[in-house]
C-alpha cells in the first residue's frame, strides 16, 4: 500500500522516460507505431495492455488511470471522457435483453435516464429501489437481477445505501454492484474494500476539482474492467482525452488539500445554517442526528461540501430571490470544484415531473462549497435570507 502523498505525487509517473520533466508531457498522439509487424500483432492481441491507438490507450491517460485505481484499492482504472459515459459503460458491459437492473432511487439524473430509457431500448428492464433499505434491495432480486446501481451518498438528498451488506446480497447471488463514488471520493469512502465491484466517478467534481474538464472513471478487477474494454469502452470510444488527463493530474495533486479545506469550512457554514430560523432542514450525509448516522461512522470517513437545505419560504419564488442575493455562490448545476456553488431544484425546467418522479420537496437548496473562507459564505447566505 502506498501513502497518499506518493500516490497523488508519484505514481505512475516515469520522469526518467521522459527528460526528467517533473512534469509528464501530454502525449496527443492518436497512434503509436511499432518496431516490427510481430510486435503490431501482439499488441493488438492485447490492446488492453498495449499501445497502439489513443480510443484504447495513452500514456498520459494511464498515469491518472493507475492513481485512481490505486486510490480506489482497485486493480485496474478506466478513465472515460465523462462520469455520465464511465457509469454507463460500466452497466452496459454487464447487461444484456432480459435482464433486471435494480438502482437506487433519486440517482443522478443521467443515470436514472440510463436505466430508465436507454436500457429500456434493448430490452433491460430497471427497477427504482430505495436503497437505504437494504430489505427492499432483497426484495427487489429477481432471477433476471443482473446489476444492482447505487449512489452513495446521492448528490441531491444524501441517502447512503449499506455498501458491505448490498455487495454481501449481490455476491451470493452472482450479480454485478456499482457504486457511484463522486460524492465522497476514494479518500472518504472505499467501496471495494467494502466488497463492491465497480466503482464510478464523474471526476468533473471533487477528482479535477477546477471546473475546467469533464472526466469519468471506473475502477474495479481486472477481470470486470477487460470486460468494459473490449465493450463498450472501445465500441463507444468515449475516451478522455490526453490533454484533459493532463489537467485532471494537476487537480488530482491537490485533492487532499482541497478536500480537508472544504470539509472544515462546510463544517463552519453547516453549524451556521443548523441554527438558522430560516431553515427547515439541512439534508447532509453526516448530519449528526440523522437516521444514517451509524452507517456513516461505518462507511463514509469524512464530508465533502455538497450538501442541500430545505428553505423556510413563504412561496416558491422565494427560493429564487434568496438565490439571485448570492454573490459568492455561483448559481450552476455542477459541484466539487474550487468555487462554491449553489442549485436550487426548484430552477430544474422540467421540475414537475422531476418532483413526480422523485418526491424531491421544492424549496430544496443545493450548495457546493469551495475553497472560500467560511465566513464570507456564511455572510454571503445572509444576504440570501434576507432577501426572502
Ligand atoms: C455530475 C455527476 C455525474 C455525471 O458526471 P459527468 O462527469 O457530468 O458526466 C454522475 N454522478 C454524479 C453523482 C454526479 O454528480
Amino acid at each position: 500500500m502506498h501513502d497518499l502523498s506518493f500516490i497523488l505525487n508519484h505514481l505512475g509517473e516515469e520522469r526518467d522516460r521522459y527528460f526528467d520533466a517533473v512534469i509528464p508531457p501530454i502525449v496527443q498522439s492518436a497512434i503509436f507505431a511499432h518496431p516490427d509487424i510481430a510486435t503490431m500483432r501482439a499488441r493488438l492481441a492485447d490492446e488492453f495492455d498495449a499501445h497502439v491507438y489513443t480510443r484504447g490507450n495513452n500514456p498520459t491517460v494511464e498515469i491518472v488511470a493507475k492513481k485512481l485505481a490505486a486510490l480506489e484499492g482497485a486493480e485496474r482504472a478506466l478513465l472515460f471522457g465523462s462520469g455520465a459515459a464511465a457509469i454507463a459503460a460500466g452497466v452496459l458491459a454487464n447487461v444484456r435483453a432480459g435482464d433486471q437492473v435494480i438502482c437506487v432511487e433519486k440517482p443522478y439524473f443521467w443515470t436514472g435516464q440510463l436505466v430508465r430509457k436507454l436500457l429500456a431500448q434493448f430490452g433491460v428492464r430497471g427497477v427504482f429501489v430505495d436503497a437505504a433499505d437494504t430489505d427492499a434491495v432483497a426484495a427487489a432480486i429477481t432471477p433476471a437481477t443482473r446489476m444492482i446501481v447505487l449512489e452513495s451518498p446521492n448528490s441531491l438528498t444524501f441517502e447512503q445505501q449499506d455498501l458491505a451488506a448490498i455487495a454481501a446480497l449481490a455476491k451470493a447471488r452472482d450479480i454485478v454492484t456499482l457504486v457511484d463514488n463522486s460524492y465522497a471520493t476514494p479518500l472518504g469512502q472505499s467501496p471495494i474494500a467494502l466488497g463492491i465491484d465497480l466503482v464510478a466517478h464523474s471526476a468533473t467534481k471533487y477528482l479535477n476539482g477546477h471546473s475546467d474538464v469533464v472526466a469519468g472513471a471506473l475502477c474495479g478487477s481486472e477481470a470486470m474492467l477487460r470486460k468494459v474494454f473490449d465493450g463498450p469502452y472501445m465500441t463507444l470510444g468515449a475516451i478522455l482525452s490526453p490533454f484533459d488527463a493532463w489537467l485532471l493530474l494537476r487537480g488530482l495533486r491537490t485533492l487532499a488539500v482541497r478536500l480537508e479545506r472544504i470539509a472544515a469550512s462546510t463544517a463552519g457554514v453547516l453549524a451556521h445554517l443548523a441554527r438558522h430560523p430560516q431553515v427547515r432542514r439541512i439534508h447532509a450525509p453526516v448530519a449528526p442526528h440523522s437516521a444514517q448516522s451509524e452507517l456513516s461512522t461505518r462507511q463514509l470517513h469524512h464530508a465533502s461540501g455538497l450538501f442541500s437545505i430545505e428553505l423556510d419560504v413563504p412561496d416558491i419564488q422565494a427560493v429564487d430571490r434568496f438565490c439571485n442575493a448570492l454573490e459568492r455562490f455561483l448559481i450552476a448545476a455542477s459541484w466539487g470544484g474550487y468555487e462554491s456553488l449553489v442549485f436550487p431544484v426548484a430552477g430544474v425546467r422540467d421540475w414537475g415531473s422531476l418532483q413526480a418522479a422523485a418526491s424531491v420537496p421544492l424549496n430544496l437548496v443545493r450548495f457546493s462549497i469551495g475553497l472560500e473562507a467560511p465566513e464570507v459564505l456564511i455572510a454571503d447566505l445572509e444576504r440570501g435570507f434576507a432577501a426572502i
